[in-house]
């Protein structure tokens, strides 16, 4: 599904990335992990194509195409989803409007017809039913005076009516209570197919007690470094990175 080779990037002339390389399989789960500053929120922004990044060396390949020829909208209709990790605000517009917007706009581009507005509702309460969402939600404006968990419940609702191919999931460092780490697990586990793929990119190790990882991938420096099972992800726990720092610095 996704090849990463070499990839190098840079934002306002200062280098990032210094050589990914990643391979990801449909019906994987890749967690990433790493000290803050290693790149991570780098790497998802430039799988979805976000702007300012400069893409110096090496090469993304997404179910066989130059994922980097795509633009963002391409990308996100070819099934790469980002959750985004400030979801945004739009006062005035409904949830389920939203939704219903980015829905048709997936659907056009698969040459599919539109949902009926009765078709629409009834997939969209689907699917916040599987997220625990209360209807009366879906008719709030995005976002607006959210909680915290309710913003994850939501990004994890966008998630699951898109139904992308490969999810790229983005925590925050804090604020993630107990009960949005079970939110965003049960969404990856509802969701997750043979099909499909996911990147959780997460400094709890306890994510991944609910979400279980194919791969854990440590980034430092701008490198994956070590890459291992849901093993690794426990020795970091107890051990911290300082251990990986210096078996990088050993090496170079
Ligand atoms: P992580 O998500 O692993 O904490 P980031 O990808 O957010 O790491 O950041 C990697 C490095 O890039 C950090 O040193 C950060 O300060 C720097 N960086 C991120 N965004 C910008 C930016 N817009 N301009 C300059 N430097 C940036
Ligand atoms: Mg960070
Ligand atoms: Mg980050």
């Amino acid at each position: 599904m996704l090849i990463i080779k070499n990839l190098h990037a840079e934002i306002e002339g200062k280098k990032i990335l210094n050589g990914i390389n990643l391979q990801i399989n449909a019906g994987e789960v890749h967690a990433i992990m790493g000290p803050n500053g290693g790149g991570k929120s780098t790497l998802a922004h430039v799988l979805a194509g976000r702007e300012g990044y400069e893409i110096t060396e090496g090469s993304i390949t997404y179910m066989g195409k130059d994922l980097l020829e795509l633009s963002v909208d391409e990308r996100a209709k070819e099934g790469i989803f980002q959750a985004f990790q400030y979801p945004i605000e739009i006062p005035g517009v409904s949830t389920a409007n939203f939704l219903k917007h980015t829905i048709n706009a997936v659907r056009k581009h698969q040459e599919k017809t539109d949902l009926s507005a009765t078709e629409m509702l009834k997939y969209i309460k689907e699917k916040a039913k599987m997220v625990e969402m209360e209807d009366g939600f879906l008719s709030r404006s995005l976002n607006q005076g959210f909680s915290g968990g309710e913003k994850k419940r939501n990004e994890i609702l966008q998630m699951a009516v898109l139904e992308p191919r490969l999810a790229v999931l983005d925590e925050t460092d804090s604020g993630l209570d107990i009960d949005a780490l079970k939110i965003v697990a049960n969404g990856v586990n509802q969701l997750k197919t043979k099909d499909n793929a996911f990147i959780v990119i997460t400094h709890y190790q306890r994510l991944l007690d609910y979400i279980i990882p194919d791969f854990v991938h440590v980034l430092y420096n701008g490198q994956i470094v070590k890459s291992g099972d849901k093993n690794l992800a426990l020795q970091l726990e107890e051990k911290g990175y300082d251990w990986i720092k210096e078996e990088v610095a050993t090496l170079t």
